[in-house]
């Protein structure tokens, strides 16, 4: 009779980018675990009857991708607090018959500097976020539980930044790109969530010159691995994190679920994927 062994998957649309199974397979093997982690393309419409058929699928959870992520949430029988506190689930897993579900991204967000930049939240008061899209959430949650007292919140759509602003509380000013240049001033952190700076994209235009050189400097895009905002403030000696990691850590907790063990980041894993943004390798 042959083993059944345990599957998980990442479920997007379109999803054939996802570094995700390269990430997993690196772990099942480093840990001599089996089991599988494949990518399902599931068009928004097929999404609920999936997950609701996961197990007849073969799957033990899955991570959830870009567009389902608030589908995923309403489908929980469970939601972790911060899932909840989002509205947004990325890894599913069952407990039982319940369907449970987290939001990783802030985790991973959080993780990534504290790797790369110990430290880095001991005296954070003042943060300034590029973006109000679905990640600048999860953003602004990492910052606020790392006490984080005023975050400007800039975007181009400022009603975007306004609605994220009323949904987190007053720690939160919604900002418009015309007043970046000051917002910068006296800043502890910078961090990129817009998609500009993204291979394929438009760069981020931005003068850092009122930012202090203390300040720290993260992208999410990590496609480059170094963007042209990264670049620019290396070049002026601020510190920098790249987004590589945020990718990295957010897995850690679903394979843990699914697999039965805690996988860890190691310089090996970073490695591998980066050689594949690169090109390096297929
Ligand atoms: P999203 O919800 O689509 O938000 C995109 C954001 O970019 C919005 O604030 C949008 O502004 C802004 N933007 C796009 N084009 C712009 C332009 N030409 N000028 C000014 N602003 C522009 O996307 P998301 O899910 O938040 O993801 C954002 C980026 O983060 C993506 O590149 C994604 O790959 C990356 N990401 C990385 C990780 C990681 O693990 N490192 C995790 C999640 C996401 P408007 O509101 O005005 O449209």
């Amino acid at each position: 009779m042959s083993e059944i062994m345990p599957a998980a998957c990442v479920i997007g649309h379109p999803i054939a980018h996802s570094r995700s199974p390269m990430i997993h397979g690196y772990w099942l093997n480093q840990l001599g675990l089996k089991g599988h982690y494949n990518r399902e393309d599931v068009l928004p419409e097929n999404f609920a009857e999936f997950v609701r058929s996961l197990r007849d699928h073969g799957y033990v959870g899955c991570n959830v991708t870009l567009p389902h992520k608030e589908a995923a949430f309403r489908l929980l029988d469970r939601a972790s607090a911060c899932a909840q506190h989002l509205q947004v689930a990325n890894t599913l897993w069952f407990e039982g018959d319940l369907l449970c579900g987290d939001n990783t991204d802030v985790e991973g967000f959080i993780a990534n500097l504290d790797d790369r930049a110990p430290h880095w939240g001991t005296h954070l008061k003042k943060a300034v976020i590029l973006g109000a899209g679905g990640a600048a959430a999860s953003i602004i949650v990492g910052l606020q539980e790392r006490g984080a007292t005023d975050i400007r919140l800039v975007n181009r759509t400022i009603e975007k930044a306004e609605i994220l602003a009323h949904r987190f509380g007053p720690t939160v000013h919604p900002t418009p790109w015309s007043d970046l240049h000051q917002c910068l001033t006296d800043a502890d952190i910078l961090v990129n969530t817009t998609s500009l700076g993204m291979k394929g994209q438009a760069e981020l235009d931005i003068d850092l010159d009122p930012l202090p050189l203390k300040a720290l400097v993260t992208d999410i895009v990590y496609v480059p691995l170094e963007t042209g905002l990264l670049r620019q403030a290396k070049q002026r000696g601020n510190p920098i994190v790249d987004g590589l990691g945020m990718l990295l850590f957010q897995a850690v907790p679903g394979f843990e679920h699914w697999f039965g063990q805690r996988p860890t980041v190691t310089k090996e894993l970073r490695g591998l994927i980066e050689d594949h943004i690169r090109g390096v390798t297929p």
